[in-house]
Parts: C-alpha cells; sequence; structure tokens
C-alpha cells in the first residue's frame, strides 16, 4: 500500500488502525511500529527511517492493518455490549 497524504505522523496511521512494518532486506527479521508510542505519534513519517533490531541495517517499511493488536479490539467488544 502506498503512503497515503491523509496520514502524516504515525498517530495518523495508528487512528486508522493502520500499522508500519518494517522488513529488513539484509537479515529478514520483522518487526511492527506501534504509532501510539510516545515519540513516535508526532512523527513525520516521511524520511523516517528504521533500524533493525538485529542487524542494524535499515529496514523497509510498508503499511497494512493492524492485526496482532488485540487491545483495541477488547475495547470495540466492550462498546458494543
Ligand atoms: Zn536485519
Amino acid at each position: 500500500m502506498a503512503l497515503a497524504t491523509s496520514h502524516t505522523t504515525f498517530g495518523d496511521l495508528a487512528r486508522d488502525e493502520l500499522a508500519i512494518e518494517v522488513t529488513c532486506p539484509n537479515c529478514g527479521h520483522r518487526r511492527t511500529i506501534d504509532g501510539n508510542a510516545p515519540g513516535l505519534r508526532n512523527r513525520r513519517i516521511a524520511g523516517a527511517r528504521f533500524r533493525c533490531d538485529q542487524c542494524g541495517s535499515v529496514g523497509l517499511p510498508s503499511i497494512g492493518k493492524q492485526r496482532r493488536w488485540t487491545g483495541r479490539l477488547a475495547e470495540h467488544a466492550r462498546k458494543l455490549r
């Protein structure tokens, strides 16, 4: 998915339940960036770089739907009751 112009900061992504997954081109390690994290929320996506936890190479970010974060889902379920 391409970067949408309406998403300027990581917080904008998190609000739309999108997450950034970073794949390392060197070792293949993947991790998901939490856009709600303090310090990331107001950070611009453009120009951001993510270093691999394992080998220190610069990873390649891609944007997708949040899946693993059950906290939000649980919150949503509570509201439905
Ligand atoms: Zn790596």
